[in-house]
């Protein structure tokens, strides 16, 4: 077995949609990021990453790659999911909290954990994500973006 953490935050911009866990919020404002901006998707994929020994998203996906701009994340997971299979390993569970002020997100939560669970070829049981606020303090706090930790443990395959 072996363990790894992720996080990440993106800051509001102005357009929609908002994308997160793989999942299209059209009326919420988006995030700005070079990619899609997911926040959730990213976290996990440094949490894989760094599981497995392979350093962070920044590395195999950097950010002035103009091959990413605009990127769907679930393309990068499914990337890092594939790195992390030749290492000999597969996903055993992940658990995800998302920080955010808005939008609720409880209604959204077994979306978000079906489209991870998609995108990465497990059964939704290995899929955890908690949404939170962070309760009116410090930027997030403010609504200034979103964050996200994540947790993936990988077993042997
Ligand atoms: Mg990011």
């Amino acid at each position: 077995m072996r363990i790894g953490i992720g996080y990440d935050i993106h800051r509001y911009a102005e357009d929609p949609p908002l994308v997160l866990g793989g999942v299209h919020f059209p009326d919420e404002p988006g995030l700005s990021g070079h990619s899609d901006a997911d926040a959730v998707l990213h976290a996990i994929i440094d949490a894989m990453l760094g599981a497995a020994g392979l350093g962070d998203i920044g590395r195999h996906f950097p950010p002035d790659d103009p091959a990413y701009a605009g990127a769907d994340s679930r393309v990068l997971l499914r990337r890092a999911l594939e790195m992390v299979q030749e290492t000999g390993y597969q996903v055993e569970n992940i658990d995800v909290t998302v920080i955010a002020e808005r939008p609720k997100l409880a209604p959204h939560v077994s979306n978000m954990v079906l489209a991870i669970a998609q995108a990465l070829s497990v059964e939704p049981h290995r899929v955890n994500l908690k949404a939170t606020t962070n309760e009116g303090i410090g930027a997030i706090g403010r609504g200034e973006g979103i964050a996200a930790m994540a947790v993936a443990l990988l077993a042997e395959r």
